[in-house]
C-alpha cells in the first residue's frame, strides 16, 4: 500500500478538528452499578466532564462520542444537557465495538461521512483534559501527523521478569506514561485502522501502538499530570474530592421597592423602626431583606424572590421576611456555599437609616450565620427626586458575592 502523504506542508495552519471520545467500555474495574464514565464525581458524570473539557478547546470543531449500545439512555441525557449551550459541537454517537480498538474504528468510520482533517482520540475516563493539551494535541498532529501526549515518570520503575528475583531498573529519563488524546491526520489513522482490521489484528489498546504497527512514525508531545485515568473506586474517590475542595466565586444582584401606606413601623433587615407611615406590602414589606434574598438567588441562579414566594400564596401574607432570606441562605448553603459578603443600599428620605445600621448589620448578620464584619448597609436619599425622593416609597439594592463548590455547576 502507498503511503499517505501527510506533512505538516499538506495541512492547513488551522486544520479541522474532531475529537472522537471512546465511551464504549463497562470500566468494571471501577465498581458501581454504571460504566465508570457515566459514574459522577463531584456531580457530574465523567463522561459530561470529559466532553465539557474538550469544548473548551477554541480549534476543535465538533466531537463524536461512541458508545456501548446498552448506555444509550444514559448518552442521551448527557448530550441534551451539553446541546442545549454548545449546538453543532457534539455529532450524533457512534456504537462501539467488542473491543477499544473495534470502538474506535466504528469512531473514525462515522466521522469519515463528513471527515476533519485532523482528529483526536480520546479516552472518556480521563475527564481532567486541559485545553492548552488539546491544543498541544492538534498542533502536534499538523506537524508529525501522529502524536501522543506522555508524561515524565517519577516513580522507579523495575522490569520484573528479567531472571533476578527484583529485576532491573528501567532508565527513568527515557520512560514516558503515555496518556490521551492521541492525536493523527484522520485519513493515516483511519487506513491503520482498517489495516489493522482487515489483518485480523483486533487487540491494540492504543491507536499510538496501532499506528506504529501500520509504520507510522508517532511523536511524543508534552502531556499533563493532570490528565489522570480514572479507572479504580480509589481514583474516583481522590478525583471527587479534589473537585469538591476547588471553589468560584459568585455576586448576584438585588433591587425591591414598596410604597409608603398607613402604618407608624417599616421593617429593615428585621429590624421594626418607628415611622410616620407603614409600608404596603403582602408580607412585612422589608426592602433590604427583599433586595438581599433575589442578591442571593441570583448569585445562586436560582430564580427570584418572586419565584419561591410568589405573592399570590396566602402563605406569605404577612409573613415575616427573614424567612424569605432564611431560605436563600439555606440554598446557598445546600448547595455548598459560603456568603462571602452582603452589601446593600437602603434608598429613602425618611425614616433616617443611620442610627439602626449597627441593628440592622447585626440582625443581617445574625440570619446570614456570618460575621457583622461580612455585612455592609448603607444608606441614601435621592436628593428629592423620583418616587422616593417624594417620600413615596422606599427601595433597597444589594449585592451578595458567594464561594461556591466549582463542580456543582457549569
Ligand atoms: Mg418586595
Amino acid at each position: 500500500m502507498a503511503p499517505i502523504s501527510s506533512t505538516a506542508h499538506s495541512i492547513s495552519p488551522v486544520a479541522k478538528a474532531a475529537a472522537l471520545v471512546v465511551a464504549a467500555g463497562r470500566g468494571l474495574r471501577a465498581g458501581g452499578e454504571l460504566p465508570k464514565q457515566y459514574q459522577h464525581i463531584a456531580g457530574m458524570s465523567v463522561l459530561e466532564r470529559a466532553i465539557r473539557a474538550l469544548r473548551e478547546a477554541p480549534n476543535l470543531a465538533s466531537a463524536i462520542v461512541v458508545i456501548h449500545p446498552e448506555d444509550r439512555e444514559h448518552y442521551e441525557a448527557i448530550a441534551a444537557r451539553i446541546c442545549e449551550t454548545a449546538d453543532g459541537f457534539l455529532l450524533p454517537p457512534a456504537v462501539g465495538g467488542p473491543t477499544r480498538q473495534a470502538s474506535v474504528r466504528a469512531g473514525l468510520e462515522a466521522l469519515a461521512k463528513a471527515p476533519p482533517e485532523i482528529v483526536l482520540i480520546h479516552d472518556a475516563a480521563r475527564p481532567f483534559l486541559s485545553k492548552t493539551l488539546v491544543e498541544r494535541a492538534i498542533e502536534a498532529a499538523r506537524v508529525h501527523g501522529a502524536a501522543v501526549p506522555g508524561v515524565p515518570v517519577n516513580d522507579t520503575i523495575r522490569q520484573l521478569s528479567t531472571g533476578r528475583a527484583y529485576g532491573e531498573t528501567l532508565p527513568r529519563d527515557s520512560l514516558r506514561a503515555i496518556q490521551t488524546p492521541q492525536a493523527f491526520t484522520f485519513a493515516k489513522i483511519r487506513d491503520a485502522h482498517a489495516r489493522a482490521a482487515a489483518a485480523g489484528l483486533e487487540t491494540f489498546t492504543d491507536d499510538g501502538g496501532l499506528a506504529e504497527w501500520a509504520g507510522i512514525e508517532v511523536h511524543v508531545f508534552e502531556g499533563e499530570a493532570e490528565n489522570t485515568k480514572l479507572s479504580l473506586p480509589a481514583d474516583f474517590a481522590r478525583a471527587d474530592q479534589q473537585l469538591r475542595s476547588q471553589t468560584e466565586t459568585r455576586t448576584g444582584l438585588g433591587y425591591d421597592v414598596h410604597a409608603f401606606g398607613e402604618g407608624d413601623f417599616v421593617m429593615l433587615g428585621g429590624i421594626k423602626i418607628a415611622h410616620t407611615q407603614g409600608i404596603i406590602a403582602h408580607s412585612d414589606g422589608d426592602v433590604l431583606l427583599h433586595a438581599l434574598t433575589d442578591a442571593l438567588l441570583g448569585a445562586l441562579g436560582d430564580g427570584d424572590i418572586g419565584m419561591h414566594f410568589p405573592p399570590s400564596d396566602p402563605r406569605w401574607r404577612d409573613a415575616a421576611s427573614r424567612l424569605f432570606f432564611e431560605e436563600a441562605v439555606a440554598r446557598a448553603r445546600k448547595r455548598g456555599g459560603r456568603i462571602l459578603h452582603l452589601d446593600a443600599t437602603v434608598i429613602c428620605e425618611a425614616p433616617r437609616i443611620g442610627i439602626h445600621r449597627d441593628a440592622i448589620r447585626a440582625s443581617i448578620a445574625a440570619i446570614a450565620g456570618i460575621g457583622e464584619g461580612r455585612v455592609s448597609v448603607k444608606a441614601t436619599t435621592s436628593e428629592r427626586l423620583g418616587f422616593t425622593g417624594r417620600g413615596e416609597g422606599i427601595a433597597a439594592q444589594a449585592i451578595a458575592t458567594l464561594e461556591l463548590p466549582f463542580a456543582e455547576h457549569g
